[in-house]
């Protein structure tokens, strides 16, 4: 066991705070990572405020984490100190359901979470808010040469949880994509669906980030303020991706899809969506959900991130200032992702 530096939410309602955790040993088949980066998402907060459901207090979060392998147990043989890796939402699965067995690890009756959860040893598991962390070799991902461990952080969560919706519903050349919100998942949503080829739209509260969306490749850039974008834009998209996290009268939205279009949501607000039957029906159109990505995915996605050049766009901040990001995050004053700087912790 050690003991290390952290950044804890002890309530509901109080901010972080300065603590110390321990890790436990370094087992057969764990690596022990010195942590570089720590991205922070909107997750994080809803599931410290308690807002899914009552979080276990003390509780570190944070599941977007880049570091250096700094000890290997003796069974691992995939890394070795001094590579460059990251750990995403997951640190653990039952390895033999059918999900495991298709690499859809995030969908395991069984799977562990990174913060929040009881792990195998029964303890909590505890997050990248912090300096070390200890996580079994198979949930480790490795982070390619060429990307920088700051901009590669947010892949791990923001970038794999819209890469593999991306992927399932078959984006590519010359689809028609909207991404609904420009914060940390929008702003890689945008970033990869370019990349594979597709026209992307955003549809964001207001054309305050127009610029930007259009630098991130999107072609069109909509205000959703606007009740003409709403005229506009009907029968348009084969794919919405949305990555809200209040909510948001779905239905408008659907009716924004072509033909047996998708919307895809992502976001994961309290209250429960309203969806009337005929804006399902009519059109022939799916609405559908989903979580994170499987760990070969998330490498797929890490190496694509790789090839085409593509990082998160982030702002690098000291620990002390994480309360402050979070209000930020909250009020939509995020430009893309806000990324700890571990060493500050
Ligand atoms: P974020 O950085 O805060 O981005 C959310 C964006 O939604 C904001 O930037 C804003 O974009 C828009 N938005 C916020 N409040 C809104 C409102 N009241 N009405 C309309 N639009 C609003 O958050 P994130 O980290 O990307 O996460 C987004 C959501 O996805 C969260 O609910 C998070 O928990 C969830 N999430 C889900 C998964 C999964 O596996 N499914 C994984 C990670 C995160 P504009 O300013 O452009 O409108
Ligand atoms: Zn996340
Ligand atoms: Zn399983």
């Amino acid at each position: 066991m050690r003991t290390v530096n952290a950044w804890a939410a002890t309530s509901a309602t109080e901010p972080l705070s300065a603590t110390t955790i321990d890790r436990r040993d370094v087992g057969e088949n764990d690596v022990l990572i010195e942590i570089a980066y720590a991205g922070i998402c909107h997750s994080d907060i809803h599931t410290a405020r308690s807002e899914w459901g009552e979080a276990p207090y003390p509780l570190v979060v944070g599941h977007e984490i880049a570091g250096t392998v700094t000890e290997v147990g003796s069974g691992v043989t995939q890394h070795a100190v001094g590579d460059r890796v990251g750990v995403g939402c997951m640190v653990n699965s039952c390895r033999e359901c059918d999900a495991c067995k298709a690499g859809k690890e995030q969908y395991c009756t069984q799977q562990i979470g990174t913060y929040g959860m009881t792990d195998r040893d029964g303890s909590i598991t505890q997050g990248g808010y912090s300096t070390h962390i200890v996580v079994d070799a198979d949930f480790t991902l490795k982070i390619p040469e060429g990307v920088g461990l700051d901009v590669a952080a947010p892949l791990l969560c923001a970038g794999v949880t819209t890469w593999s919706p991306l992927r399932r519903f078959g984006v590519g050349e010359g689809s028609k994509v909207a991404v609904v919100g420009l914060g940390g998942l929008g702003h890689m949503g945008v970033q990869l669906a370019v990349a594979m080829g597709a026209e992307v739209t955003v549809l964001s509260q207001s054309l305050k980030k127009q610029e930007d969306g259009i630098a991130l490749g999107a072609t069109d850039y909509r205000a959703t303020s606007d009740e003409s974008t709403f005229e506009d834009l009907q029968g348009t998209f084969d794919l919405i991706i949305n990555t809200v996290s209040a909510n948001l009268p779905i239905h408008e939205y659907m009716a924004l899809l072509g033909v047996e279009g998708t919307l895809v949501n992502v976001g994961a607000p309290v209250e429960p969506f309203t969806v009337p039957a005929f804006s399902l029906i009519g059109g022939g159109k799916s609405l559908a959900g989903s979580m994170i990505g499987g760990i070969p995915e998330t490498q797929e996605m890490l190496d694509f991130c790789a090839e085409k050049g593509i990082g998160s766009k982030i702002e690098i901040i000291p620990a002390e200032k994480v309360n402050e990001a979070w209000d930020r995050v909250v009020n939509s004053d995020v430009r893309y992702r806000f990324v700890i700087d571990a060493a500050t912790i």
